[in-house]
């Protein structure tokens, strides 16, 4: 016979509670039965029945109670073999869940309304007892909110853990900041350095965070960007003697200089790819398989295979190789001619900065580290729109001039960009 599913190993009930995570916020839903706990708000879920999957029968009571489609993607690890006490017959299993994407909670008959709690609102509701200490530990597996998108080079944060990294270092997360961080998956633009309560923030890395509660940081990070499984944080780089105490309440700011200098650098970056996607396009023989946003093809992307931001500049590194020959680029031809083409792109260039358009990052309302944005500057001829993880000048204002140039490489070619 197999083990019973709806109890633990000494044999209490299991009672499932969801904590539903969406775009750095947690869902919160006020009950409205029986009259002991009705006007309390809890982590939505219910018991497990005898056969069922825990997973499975919190995904049933999320359809039933909330009439959503759920995915469970984690847990929130109690201290009790991974659950939270609740009395001598009953633990409480918190599992993470995400919602389908076009999935909204509607309250039924156990709940009358529902909210989206950022991490600093956790405490604006009344949670019922046994959901206090869960809801928070809940909290503290949302992802960091991060508000460099916007330019910010300066906020609060709580520090939600601090972690030592080796002899000298701690790694600092809090739950919001400024900061942006290294990519771990595409490392384009450096970390930013700035200080956190007057200390010096030496650097600033991508980590995870499992179920287990254990933080990779930076290269040890070992799956895609986004993974639903982990919670996504910036890690701030500290000298171990100056590392702040968990729970504080501490202020950020970024090295504003350096910052701009990247923030210059990424735009043109971005800006020169896009020149050269439209002065390449006559050495094209077929349709390409991908087009920019200005309707050029998009040789930036389909060969880039290395870029680094760096202040007031830029290193794009391109492979050209059968594969590209065979989708119709004569990468021969471009390279005999690129001086050319690097006046006709510095050109272009001249064109669009003399506008000096808005330069914008798209957020599409999530706050957290890891969502989809898209940097947009609505240049001539067709807007600039490029997937985009990092930094950018406010307006082409702040770019007096770009200069590019193409060079050979075994590989194909490297662009280099130049600001001023
Ligand atoms: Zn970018």
């Amino acid at each position: 016979m197999s083990e019973p599913t709806h109890v633990t190993r000494d044999g209490r009930r299991i009672v499932v509670a969801a904590s539903v995570e969406r775009a750095g916020r947690l869902l919160a839903a006020r009950r409205t039965r029986p009259a002991a706990l009705a006007g309390g708000w809890e982590l939505p879920g219910g018991k497990v029945e005898p056969g069922e999957d825990p997973s499975a029968a919190l995904v049933r009571e999320l359809r039933e109670e909330l009439a959503v489609d759920a995915v469970v993607v984690g847990r929130v690890a109690g201290p009790l073999h991974g659950d939270w006490p609740l009395d001598d017959g009953h633990v409480l299993r918190v599992l993470r869940v995400h919602l389908a994407p076009d999935s909204e909670p509607a309250p039924g008959i156990a709940h009358d309304v529902v909210r989206w709690l950022s991490p600093d609102e956790l405490g604006d509701v009344a949670w019922l007892e046994p959901d206090v200490v869960p809801a928070r530990a809940a909290a503290g597996r949302l992802p960091t909110w991060v508000d460099f998108p916007s330019g910010a080079v300066a906020g609060e944060g709580r520090v939600l853990r601090v972690d030592r990294l080796d002899a000298d270092r701690v790694g600092v997360v809090v739950d919001r900041t400024p900061f942006h961080p290294l990519d771990h998956g595409w490392p384009d633009q450096p970390g930013d350095a700035g200080t956190l309560d007057g200390a010096r923030v030496h650097d600033c890395l991508t980590g995870t965070v499992d179920d287990d509660g254990q933080l990779l940081v930076g290269g040890a990070v070992d799956v895609r960007r986004g993974d639903p499984s982990r919670t996504w944080v910036v890690v701030h780089l500290l000298d171990a003697a100056e590392a702040p105490v968990p729970g504080a309440l501490v202020a950020l700011a970024v090295d504003g200089v350096a910052r701009s200098a990247l923030s210059r650098g990424h735009s043109a970056c971005h800006l020169a790819a896009l020149a050269l996607n439209q002065t390449t396009a006559r050495f094209w023989s077929k349709e390409p398989s991908r087009r920019d946003s200005r309707g050029f093809p998009f040789l930036d992307q389909i060969a880039i295979q290395v870029s680094r931001i760096t202040p007031d500049g830029a290193y794009d590194a391109y492979r050209c190789g059968r594969s590209l020959r065979k989708a119709g680029f004569d990468a021969e031809a471009f390279l005999a001619e690129r001086d050319d083409v690097a006046r006709d792109a510095e050109q272009l260039l001249a064109g669009w900065l003399a506008t000096g358009a808005t330069s914008v990052v798209d957020t599409g309302g999530d706050p957290t580290l890891t969502s989809r944005r898209t940097w947009r500057c609505d240049v001539p001829g067709g807007p600039a729109v490029i997937p985009c993880g990092g930094t950018h000048v406010p307006d082409l204002g702040q770019l007096p001039r770009i200069r590019v140039e193409y060079l050979p490489t075994d590989e194909g070619f490297e662009q280099l960009t130049h600001v001023g």
